[in-house]
C-alpha cells in the first residue's frame, strides 16, 4: 500500500497534476495518509485537487501561504492555491486568510471574490474577527428505508400532508432526533436539539434554487415560500423512502450522511438565512440515488438561532 501511495504521488509529480481517483478518493477517507507526502506535491507546484491537502500542516500551510504571496502568473494556479488553503484550514492558514482581507496577495483583483471567501471551501469562514465552523467534523452515514419502517409515531399523520402548490404529498426528507447519540454528535455543531423534521415536495422544490423550511424541535416542519397552487405541472415522483441514521462515517462523507462536511459539486455555497441574513450551517446531505434516478445531492442546511432550514438540490 505504501509503495502504492509512493507511485501516486510520483505519477502526480511526473504529470504535475494531482487528479487521479485513488489519490482524492484517500483525501475523502483518510487525508493523514497523505500528509508526508504533502511536501513533495508542494515542491513540484502540484496544488490541485485541493482536497489533497486537507491533512496539511503547518509546514505545508505555510509553504501555500509563501506561494501565494509571491504571486501567480495567471488567476486559476492563485485560485487553486486559495483553495487549498481553506481545505487545510489551520492557524497558518487563518492568519493569511485575515491579512488578505487587509492587504490582498498580488492577483487577488483577477479573483471573482476576496481570499477569505475562498475559506467555505474548506468548512469554515471568517465571521467579523471570528472563525465560524460551516459543517462539522463527525459523521453518520444516512440509509435509505422504506417509508413507514420506523421512525415517530405520527407517521401516518405526516403522510396526509399535501402540497400547497400541486396537492401532492410532502416528502419527509429527513426526520432526525438528538435523543438518537449519533444524531447528537452529527448535529453539535449547529447546537440544534430535539427533533429536526425536514419535509419539501419532490414535485415542487426539487428544482427550486433554495427552498427554505421553518422548524421546530417538536418535529414541525413549513415551507416558507410554498408554491402558488397549481403553478407546478411536473411529473416528478416523491421518493418512498426515508433516510435513517447509520454507521459512523469519516469527516468527508461522500454519500448520504448527517454531520461531517457536504460534497460540492461546483462552488461550496452556503445558503444566507432568509430570515437574518448569516450563511447557514450544513447539517446533512442526501445522495440522489439513495431515492431517486436523479444523480447529485440534496444538502441540507439550518440556523438554529432563526429555526431556519434550507434544502439546496445540486444536479449532475
Ligand atoms: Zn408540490
Ligand atoms: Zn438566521
Amino acid at each position: 500500500m505504501i509503495h502504492h501511495l509512493d507511485d501516486l504521488i510520483a505519477r502526480a509529480v511526473a504529470e504535475h497534476d494531482g487528479d487521479i481517483y485513488e489519490l482524492e478518493d484517500l483525501a475523502d477517507d483518510t487525508p493523514e495518509e497523505l500528509a508526508p507526502h504533502l511536501p513533495r506535491l508542494l515542491a513540484a507546484d502540484v496544488v490541485y485537487p485541493a482536497k489533497l491537502y486537507r491533512a496539511a500542516d503547518s509546514e505545508v500551510q505555510r509553504g501555500l501561504v509563501m506561494k501565494v504571496d509571491a504571486g501567480c502568473k495567471d488567476g486559476l494556479r492563485l485560485n487553486h492555491l486559495l483553495r487549498a488553503l481553506a481545505q487545510a484550514r489551520g492557524p497558518v492558514a487563518e492568519a493569511a486568510f485575515r491579512r488578505w482581507r487587509e492587504q490582498p496577495p498580488p492577483g487577488a483583483d483577477e479573483l471573482c471574490v476576496g481570499p477569505a471567501d475562498y475559506m467555505p471551501e474548506g468548512g469554515w469562514m471568517l465571521d467579523g474577527n471570528q472563525v465560524r465552523e460551516l459543517a462539522g467534523s463527525t459523521s453518520y452515514y444516512l440509509e435509505a428505508e422504506e417509508d413507514g419502517a420506523g421512525g415517530h409515531g405520527d407517521d401516518a399523520e405526516s403522510g396526509h400532508e399535501r402540497c400547497l402548490g400541486c396537492g401532492g404529498p410532502m416528502w419527509t426528507a429527513l426526520d432526525l432526533d438528538t435523543a438518537d447519540e449519533r444524531v447528537a454528535e452529527a448535529l453539535a455543531h449547529v447546537g440544534w436539539v430535539g427533533r429536526l423534521r425536514l419535509a419539501v415536495c419532490y414535485q415542487c422544490d426539487v428544482d427550486a434554487d433554495t427552498v427554505f423550511i421553518e422548524v421546530g424541535s417538536d418535529g414541525t416542519a413549513r415551507l416558507s415560500a410554498p408554491a402558488e397552487p397549481g403553478t407546478n405541472l411536473q411529473a416528478i415522483e416523491a421518493p418512498t423512502v426515508r433516510m435513517v441514521p447509520d454507521r459512523r462515517a469519516g469527516p468527508h462523507p461522500v454519500h448520504s450522511a448527517v454531520g461531517g462536511q457536504p460534497v460540492w459539486m461546483e462552488d461550496a455555497h452556503y445558503p444566507e438565512c432568509s430570515k437574518c441574513g448569516k450563511s447557514m450551517t450544513y447539517v446533512a446531505q442526501i445522495d440522489m440515488q439513495d431515492v431517486s434516478h436523479l444523480v447529485g445531492y440534496h444538502t441540507f442546511f439550518l440556523h438554529t438561532e432563526c429555526n431556519l432550514a434550507a434544502m439546496i438540490s445540486q444536479g449532475e
